[in-house]
C-alpha cells in the first residue's frame, strides 16, 4: 500500500496545491509530462490499468467501511477532457458506490436559491464517490467573466459590491471546511489545457463526424475569453487551495498523462484514508459458525 502511495505521490506532487498564496497558473505547463515521454504512452497506459484495479480495490473497501464520502470536482475549460478523464480514470468502480453530477447553467428554480443549493443535493453518500463535472465554482468562473450572469442571480444590491468575489472565496473555503468536517474528503482538478491546443480539438470536432456533436459555437465564443478565464481560475485556486481540500492543476495538452494524474490523485486520497473492511464482532462470528453449519448439515 506504501508503495503505491509513493509512486502516486510523484505523479501529483508538482501539481497539488495546498496552499494559494504563491500561486501563478503560468508556473503549470499545460504540455508537461513530467519524465514521461510520448513513447512512453502505452506503458503509462498499462500503468493507469493497474492504477484502475487498485481504485475499484478501494472503492470496494470505502463501500464497505461506510464512513467516509470522496467528492471529486473538475473544472475546466471546454475540450480540456473532463469528460475522457472522468470516463477512464471511473472505469473500474462500481457504479454503485459512484455517482456523477454536470452542472450546467442554473434553471429558473435554481436561480431562486443560493448557489449551493443545487449542489447539497447531489453531494456523495457515505461509501460513495461523487464527481461534479463543473461545480459550485462556476459561480467564481463563469459567472466573474459574464457579469450579467450575477444580474439574473437577483441577489439584493447591496450585497452585490466589489467584495463578493473574495465572500465567494470565503464561503467557499468554509462549506468545504464543513464537508471535511463530516467525512466527505474534496478533492479539485483543474484540467489545464493550452490554448492551442484547445483549438486543434475544436478542428478535430468539426473534421470528423463522429465528433460533431461535441461541437458547440458558443464554447468557441468563450474562447474569445481566454485572457480573463485564466485570471479567473488562477484568482480561484490562490483562494480556495487548502491542505484538506486541495487543487490538482493537472498539465491537459496530453489526455493520456492528465489521466494517470488524476488516477494518482484519486488513488492516493483513497489509500490515505486506511480504510478497512469491518471486522465481526463475537456475536457475528458465532452466527457465521452456526449457519455454516446450519448450511453444511441441510
Ligand atoms: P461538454 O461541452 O464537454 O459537454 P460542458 O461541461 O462544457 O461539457 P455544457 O453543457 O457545454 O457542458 O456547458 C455547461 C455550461 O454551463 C458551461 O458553459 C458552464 O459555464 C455553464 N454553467 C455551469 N454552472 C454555471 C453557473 N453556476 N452559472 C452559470 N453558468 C454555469
Ligand atoms: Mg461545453
Amino acid at each position: 500500500m506504501k508503495s503505491i502511495q509513493k509512486k502516486c505521490r510523484k505523479l501529483t506532487q508538482p501539481f497539488r496545491v495546498t496552499d494559494g498564496k504563491e500561486f501563478r497558473l503560468k508556473k503549470i505547463d499545460p504540455d508537461d509530462t513530467l519524465w514521461l515521454k510520448r513513447e512512453d504512452k502505452s506503458r503509462v497506459a498499462e500503468a493507469l490499468e493497474e492504477g484502475i484495479q487498485a481504485l475499484a480495490e478501494f472503492q470496494d473497501r470505502l463501500y464497505a467501511d461506510n464512513r467516509w464520502a470522496l467528492l471529486l470536482i473538475f473544472q475546466a475549460m471546454d475540450a480540456a477532457g473532463k469528460d475522457s478523464a472522468i470516463k477512464h480514470v471511473m472505469s473500474g468502480v462500481n457504479p454503485q458506490g459512484c455517482q456523477v453530477m454536470s452542472f450546467k447553467a442554473p434553471s429558473a428554480e435554481e436561480l431562486d436559491h443560493d448557489y449551493l443549493w443545487r449542489c447539497f443535493q447531489h453531494l456523495p453518500n457515505r461509501g460513495h464517490i461523487g464527481i461534479f463535472n463543473r461545480s459550485y465554482y462556476e459561480e467564481t468562473l463563469v459567472v466573474r467573466v459574464h457579469p450579467e450572469l450575477l444580474e439574473r442571480q437577483r441577489l439584493p444590491a447591496e450585497l452585490v459590491t466589489r467584495r463578493i468575489w473574495d465572500e465567494r472565496f470565503q464561503d467557499i473555503r468554509s462549506f468545504e471546511r464543513y464537508l471535511t468536517r463530516n467525512g466527505i474528503v474534496v478533492r479539485k482538478f483543474f484540467l489545464h489545457v493550452s490554448k492551442e491546443e484547445q483549438k486543434r480539438r475544436f478542428l478535430e470536432r468539426i473534421e470528423k463526424p463522429e465528433k460533431n456533436w461535441k461541437f458547440s459555437s458558443t464554447d468557441v465564443q468563450e474562447r474569445g475569453f481566454w485572457r480573463e478565464y485564466m485570471a479567473a481560475y488562477e484568482e480561484m485556486i490562490r483562494h480556495t487551495a487548502t491542505p484538506e481540500a486541495p487543487w490538482y492543476v493537472v498539465p491537459a495538452d496530453h489526455k493520456w498523462f492528465t489521466r494517470a494524474v488524476v488516477a494518482a490523485a484519486v488513488i492516493e486520497t483513497l489509500a490515505s484514508l486506511e480504510l478497512a473492511y469491518p471486522e465481526v464482532d463475537k456475536d457475528k462470528r458465532k452466527e457465521l459458525v452456526a449457519a455454516k453449519q446450519a448450511l453444511l448439515e441441510e
